[in-house]
This record gives C-alpha cells, structure tokens and sequence, in this order.
C-alpha cells in the first residue's frame, strides 16, 4: 500500500485519534449488532498494546447537526468494554466524553494515559463534521498528535474526521481494517487471478453504472441478476412484464452491452425467474423458463433455477470474484432462494479470492450461514462501490504518503 499504516506511526505515549465506524444499530439505547465494534478491534488492541494513547470519533445514524439523546454513543464505549481484550478494559482504561471537540474533550484527552482508550462522542452531532469544516476539522485535530483512519465505510466521504482533521496532524495511516480493506479491493481491481467474474444485484441499475463501466476494463465475466438485470432485458426487447425497469437506462443498458461485446467480456443475464404479482410471503409464485415472456401483470423476484446453474458454473470456474447487490428479492423467502444459491457456489469455490461488499450482498451470505467461507466481506457499502468504480476514496487519499 502506498499509504502509511499504523503499524508505521510512532504509538508509544502519543495520542492518536483514530476514526472509527461505529455506526451500530441501537434499539433504546442497547447495541443491537456489534459487528462494527468487532471489526475495528484489533486495530484499537494494536494501538493499546504499543503504548498509545487513544481517542476514538464515529458518526452513529443521522443526527442532522444536532445532539439526538437517541443516538449517543455512550452504550457503545460500554460495549466496547466488554469487548476488549480483559486485560486492556481495566478500571478507568475505556472512558467516554459527552462532547468531541471543546473544552471537555481537549481536557480528557489531555489526561489520557497511556493505553487508555476515551471514546468521543457522535461526531454528527455537529453539522460541521459533513461540511469538513476547516475550524472543526481543528478542533478534532487539537485533541492529538497522530491519525489513524479505519473507517473504510465512510472513506468515501471528504468530513472533517475522515480529511479535514489530517492537515492539523502530524502524520496519518490506515488502520488495520482500513488496510485489509484497501488490500483485497486493491488486489481485485489491479492484479486480480483469471478468470475474474463480478455479480452485479440489487434493485437499480443507475446505482452500478459506474461499476459496470469500470469492471468491464478489468473482468472476464459480468453476471447481472436482481432487479437491475430487466432494464438490460428490456433492451435486449425481451417482454419484462412489471418487473423493475428504469426507462431512462435502457438506451444506456444496450451501450453497456454492446461495450461488453466490444471488450470480450461475458455479460450473463438471467434466463428464467421467479415471478409473481406482488412482493408478498404469500403471494403465488411461478417460474417462467428461457425464452419465454413474462407474464404483463407480474414481476421478476428473483433468479431462476436455469440461472442459478450457469452463474454457479462460472462461479466454480472464477480464480477472483466480486460480488455486490442480490439476485431477487432475498428478504422475502419465496424470493431468496437465487441469492442463497450464489452464494453457497461462491463459498463452494475454496480456490478463488472472494470478495463480498454491499449491506444487503453481506446480509444475504450472512444469512446463508457462509461468511466464513468468502474470503473477504467489505465493511463499506458505498465505499466499496465506489473504489469498485475506480474511483479515489478521499479518506484515504488523505493519508500520509508511504514515502
Ligand atoms: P441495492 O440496494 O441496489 O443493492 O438493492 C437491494 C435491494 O434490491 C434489496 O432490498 C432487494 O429486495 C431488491 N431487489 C433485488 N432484486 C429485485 C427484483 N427482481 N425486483 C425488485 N427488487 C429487487
């Protein structure tokens, strides 16, 4: 990696201000999931270990600018207690601090000592944070001496705690999530093993235009499923019923296609589905097989079992594989067996690097009980996405150059 890591910073007796995401489902004040929390651990154990002395800043929800009682981060530093390594939790070792820049917080951070960990408070409680304002991007920074950033999730995004903060310090890296992240996305886009596929899902296909356009410079094989495949069909003339359809892309959708055939790449799309007249539990439920039309009062949901059999094949057959967006409507069960089925193929294939992004993508191999078995699961929805897209993610071009 071109950009400093943690592991390059001098920790011992410094204080580092390290961005993290914990942006946890709470329910009335409980952690709901601490999967965030987990993640980020052995990063903050790291910096512990050798000596640091740690202030740690995450957004949490939405809060608009404002303080929202709801969306403190209080039960998350309790949590984060009961998380870390016993010995490293200790009396007073973890504390939290009702403010994240000011008086209170310049005054905590200040008697921090050395590994003792204090947790600032929700940094979207000011509207400052997401203008990456200059003089609250200062105020954060007065608080240490070094940067850590391992927030993949919010790299994508240029506030005060992911950019604004990195010209007021010293020096700033990436964590060892951060990293991790950085390293298999980096792997997959620059130097990936052939054949290199990419399942593309989910609802819409203007949300993955720009990670179509990208991928096809860089993939052998593009398996489109989920609502976004019926724009292409419709292009391609097929009758798509009222499955999803945006219109506007359907001139788009044939461009890509034809960019495919251009570039050799193989442009998979489904080839029969489940359809049904409503997204229900209950509602009747029918496969309509290759070629033919879908009927005009109903609606794709899902992937079918012909499609399920040619993605699997190009699946097994993949060294590399990116995988963003489901192939139906997976929350729902009659809909989710196309998504499942991917995913079990994925984890069938031990051989190939696999990398899963995207909540609902995650969500989905989750819920099949195969996470262990992909190689990599992407932390960062819209970060991934866009650092799929080749795009630069500014909290990460703010890190100090390795050289
Ligand atoms: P996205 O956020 O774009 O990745 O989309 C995820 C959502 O797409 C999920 O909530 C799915 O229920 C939905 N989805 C997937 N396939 C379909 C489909 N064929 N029709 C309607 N919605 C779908």
């Amino acid at each position: 990696m071109s950009k400093l890591s943690i592991r390059d910073l001098p920790l011992n007796d410094h204080r580092i201000f390290m961005r993290v995401d914990f942006n946890v489902p709470l329910d009335d004040g409980r952690v709901m999931d601490d999967t965030r929390i987990r993640e980020t651990l052995p990063t903050i154990e790291y910096a512990l270990r050798h000596g640091a002395r740690l202030i740690l800043a995450s957004h949490l929800g939405r809060p608009k600018g404002k303080p929202n009682p709801k969306l403190s981060l209080k039960p998350v530093a309790e949590r984060l207690r009961m998380l870390l390594d016993k010995e490293l939790a200790r009396g007073e070792n973890v504390g939290f601090c009702p403010e994240c820049v000011g008086l209170e917080a310049e005054e905590m951070a200040g008697k921090l000592e050395k590994g003792q960990t204090l947790l600032l408070e929700n940094l979207r409680f000011h509207a400052e944070e997401e203008a990456n304002d200059e003089k609250f991007s200062k105020q954060l920074a007065a608080l240490a001496e070094y940067y850590v950033n391992d927030a993949f999730g919010t790299a994508h995004r240029a506030h005060a705690s992911t950019v604004g903060i990195t010209r007021f310090l010293h020096k700033s890296a990436a964590g060892l999530l951060m990293e991790k992240e950085l390293a298999y996305l980096g792997k997959a886009l620059q130097h990936p093993e052939h054949p290199f596929i990419a399942i593309l899902g989910g609802a819409k296909v203007s949300d993955k235009i720009g990670v179509i356009q990208n991928l096809l410079n860089k993939v052998d094989c593009l398996l489109i499923g989920g609502g976004m495949a019926y724009t292409f069909l419709k292009a391609q003339g097929e009758h798509v019923g009222k499955s999803l359809v945006e219109a506007d892309k359907v001139e788009l959708a044939r461009q890509l296609m034809h960019d495919a055939k251009a570039r050799k790449v193989k442009f998979l799309l489904p080839v029969d589905h489940v359809v049904a007249e409503k997204i229900d539990v209950n509602a009747l439920v029918h496969t309509v097989s290759g070629g033919h039309p879908i009927p005009a009062n109903m609606m794709a949901l899902d992937i079918g079992p012909q499609t399920v059999e040619a993605f699997s094949e190009e699946v097994a057959r993949a060294r590399t594989i990116v995988w963003n967006g489901p192939m139906g409507v997976f929350e729902v069960s009659p809909f989710s067996k196309g998504t499942f089925k991917i995913a079990h193929a994925i984890a069938d294939n031990p051989g190939a690097t696999s990398i899963v992004g995207g909540g609902d993508s995650v969500s989905a191999i989750r819920a099949a009980g195969v996470a262990d078995k992909v190689t990599h699961i992407s932390t960062g929805g819209g970060a991934s996405l866009e650092f799929l897209e080749g795009k630069k993610l500014p909290g990460v071009e703010a890190l100090t150059d390795k050289r």
